[in-house]
């Protein structure tokens, strides 16, 4: 996989490109343009405390998440299961409302959902999920299932079944066998293929992949992964590819955003992530995952314990009860977004990276 130049995945204090944009003159030029930039996205879920208790607890799920997906490249969000990487994932989707934020999809503010065209950002943005069975209708053939989506954006019937037909052949679906197959007729592995075509049937140019293949044997896994690259590259498609996978994650993704208690600590180009991690999190994840290469292991302390309540994060570094490197800054003051060495691209949240944060082990010591 070789490192791709062009990457980006922004700090909240870079300028956002296409800010100050208004719906409809939105520059939709060069593929180095950002399809999608997240800014200060927030999401806290109100706790029902017991009936004598006056204060108002929250779980907080995703707190100032920042970042950009360039056109036509894949983000892979890893971290452990509640780090809020899926409610990033409906909150830019829409299926829940934001606390606070903003988000710009190709130049368009989203700010207000109701000032830019509901229907065109639905058809721009499509969600694939872990459970392929759930995500389908059980009493619609697969031709209809693929159809329904375009009939409802007003396609004649007679093309959008001609779509749904050519869809599941680029799947790797025989139409003749498969169109009028119901889901439960299906494997694992063929009904996220549906869930792929029903996905396209929209032209889409973000496709959020939810655990999209956590739910599938290797082998099928690796087919479907592979089906998913040449879709992109035909298509320009542009992924956000959410998974607790590293070696998928690895494979699939041009960028990584590693997201803990509800914040990103680490992001960068895919190499730089997986060859020189900054932040002892992604250390200990990636020290987790067994390599056959001996000079791709890491010897870094492993994870120890489980990630604190979100109701009530530890102050300062949210990671510090289960870091090997916490010192008395750590709980004192929350460490910034700061870049790691000399690749702009590549961000840590951590003292140890940056000299001035009081860390007796700082001075750059994580830097490339
Ligand atoms: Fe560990 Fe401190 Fe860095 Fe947090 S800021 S990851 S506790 S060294």
């Amino acid at each position: 996989m070789t490192m791709q130049q062009d990457l980006s995945v922004s700090p909240v204090s870079q300028p956002l490109p296409g800010t100050g944009n208004m719906p409809g003159t939105a520059d939709r030029g060069g593929p180095a343009q950002p399809l999608l930039i997240v800014e200060g996205l927030t999401k806290h879920f109100p706790v029902r405390g017991s009936m004598f208790s006056r204060e108002k607890r929250v779980v907080h799920a995703v707190d100032n998440v920042s970042f950009s997906v360039p056109k036509g490249k894949t983000l892979g969000i890893v971290g452990e299961s509640g780090c809020g990487k899926s409610t990033t994932a409906r909150l830019i989707a829409h299926l829940m409302k934001a606390d606070a934020g903003e988000m710009i999809f190709d130049g368009e503010s989203l700010e207000d959902f109701r000032t830019v065209s509901h229907k065109e950002f639905r058809r721009s943005l499509q969600m694939v999920f872990q459970d392929s069975f759930a995500s389908l209708n059980p009493r619609m053939t697969i031709a209809e299932t693929i159809a329904f989506g375009p009939r409802v954006h007003g396609m004649a019937a007679g093309e959008a079944m001609k779509l749904a037909r050519d869809l599941l052949a680029r799947t790797g679906m025989e139409p003749n066998q498969f169109a009028n197959r119901y889901p439960h007729e299906l494997s694992g592995g063929q009904r996220q293929r549906i869930n792929i075509a029903r996905a396209l049937a929209f032209d889409p140019r973000l496709i959020i992949l939810d655990e999209s293949v956590a739910a599938l044997d290797k082998s099928v896994q690796a087919q479907v992964l592979n089906l998913l690259q040449e879709l992109k590259a035909e298509r320009n498609l542009t992924y956000l590819f959410i998974s607790h996978d590293l070696h998928v994650v690895h494979y699939i993704s041009d960028l990584v955003m590693v997201m803990y208690l509800g914040q990103v600590v680490e992001s960068g180009p895919v190499e730089r992530i997986y060859s020189t991690a900054a932040h002892p999190y992604t250390r200990a994840l990636l020290s987790a995952v067994p390599s056959m290469d001996p000079d791709h292991r890491t010897e870094a302390p492993p994870l120890s314990g489980d990630p604190p309540n979100p109701i009530n994060p530890p102050s300062g570094c949210r990671f510090r009860d289960r870091c090997a490197f916490a010192e008395g800054v750590c709980a004192s003051r929350a460490p910034a977004l700061m870049q790691v060495g000399k690749d702009a691209e590549h961000l840590a949240v951590c003292h140890l990276n940056d000299p001035t944060s009081g860390h007796s082990a700082a001075s750059g010591r994580l830097s490339a």
